[in-house]
């Protein structure tokens, strides 16, 4: 059998041991110390805001965004449906009801326009949406001049869901850095990771502190354990931060990588009929965490994006379906959903390629082999 290829490893820098061997050496073995101190420091510089919190997972940071803009049990927030349930999950954690909006063509992100009915219809039946989360899939920034400027509009701040898009930009504008809050993950498949982990960045430093608050089980400052507060056990652990430091000091190579890996993959299949990537509109970044494809099997032969999928299979080669929407999952069933069939167009056809950081020429010519075996 041929060696695995997977759709997204984790691909180490080198440095990330010698500062886990110094938060040993040092016995800071705990979900707090200076490697979190210093790892917080490097997202704020990288991303260029005033605040980070490290924690224990992109998941907690949306759950601790939602509380620290008072989201309370029958509470609204309007949610991207194109995205990993991870995005919606922590809304239901906090008794609040998700309402999904679907994506926009150009960047498989939430369409503003749907987003705007969404909001009026909400508006329409008595409840004012208590949040909206965006999100920038696979890499590709959402559309967040439009989406702000509606956010702003009918006053409704903004949860920035940039987990898989650390290093993506528009306009030179980082992503992350767009909303009142932004989310971050580090889990194992992301551009970067701790092995698991994640931040909540923000501009708004009392939303950091009280998030740091929150993330540490809300004790109030005493000498006895004493709360008034519910708190929460999110922060990340020194050992982790370590290898987010070490992580930090490669993710330019590491996007340069995954733009490479993009850019290799529609040299060789962008000629072909049916077979379509994802481009960027003018001015934005895309980090292109993953590569994706949408296969149009009335153009292929009859080919279709499951097709390819098996074959790369077949031939020990890891390829993923894009995300199935929210309002498509059997646990959301029911939820009120806006939206004209765009996401769930591309979930019907589209393909992730395999995109690490560490897969070389060789590897990247078996997938393209295999694709180009597929289609014949
Ligand atoms: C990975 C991911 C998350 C959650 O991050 P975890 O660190 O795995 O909890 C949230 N949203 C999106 C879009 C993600 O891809």
């Amino acid at each position: 059998m041929n060696k695995k290829i997977w759709l997204s490893s984790p691909h180490m820098g080198g440095k990330e041991q010698v500062y886990v061997k110094e938060a040993f050496d040092t016995n800071w073995i705990a979900p707090l110390g200076p490697h979190v101190d210093g790892f917080e420091n490097d997202l704020c510089n990288f991303i260029g805001v005033q605040a980070a919190a490290a924690l224990s997972s992109g998941t907690a940071a949306i759950h601790l965004a939602l509380i620290l803009l008072g989201v309370k049990a029958g509470d609204e927030v309007i949610c991207q449906s194109f995205t990993f349930s991870a995005s919606a999950n922590p809304i239901v954690y906090q008794g609040a009801i998700p309402v999904f909006v679907d994506s926009e063509c150009d960047t498989w992100n939430m369409c503003p326009n749907h987003l705007r009915i969404a909001i009026k219809d909400r508006i329409a039946k008595g409840k004012m949406p208590k949040a909206i989360i965006p999100v920038h899939l696979y890499g590709m920034p959402a559309n967040m001049k439009e989406i702000i400027s509606i956010a702003v509009e009918f006053g409704i701040p903004i949860i920035e869901d940039a987990a898989e898009a650390i290093g993506s930009s528009i306009n030179n504008k980082p992503c992350g850095s767009f909303g009142v809050l932004g989310v971050l993950s580090f889990n194992g498949n992301k551009i970067i990771t701790t092995s698991g982990g994640g931040a909540l960045i923000s501009d708004n430093e009392n939303h950091i502190n009280q998030a740091r608050f929150l993330a540490t089980q809300a004790r109030d400052a005493a000498p006895h354990y004493q709360h008034s507060h519910i708190g929460y056990n999110y922060r990340m652990s020194n050992v982790c931060a370590a290898i987010g430091r070490g992580q930090m000091e490669v993710l330019v190579d590491r996007i340069s990588q995954r733009r490479s890996n993009y850019d290799y993959y529609v040299k060789h299949l962008g000629a072909i009929d049916g077979i379509t990537f994802l481009a960027e509109p003018a001015g934005y970044f895309s980090n292109r965490w993953l590569t994706t494809i949408l296969v149009d099997a009335s153009k292929t032969n009859g080919i279709t994006r499951e097709d390819i999928r098996l074959a790369l299979e077949k031939e020990n080669i890891e390829s993923r379906p894009l995300w199935k929407p929210m309002h498509l999952q059997p646990v959301f069933a029911g939820t009120t959903f806006y939206g004209d069939g765009t996401s769930e167009r591309l979930f019907k056809n589209g393909l992730c390629l395999p995109s690490g950081s560490n897969l070389d020429k060789l590897d990247l010519d078996r997938v393209l082999n295999e694709i180009t075996k597929a289609l014949q």
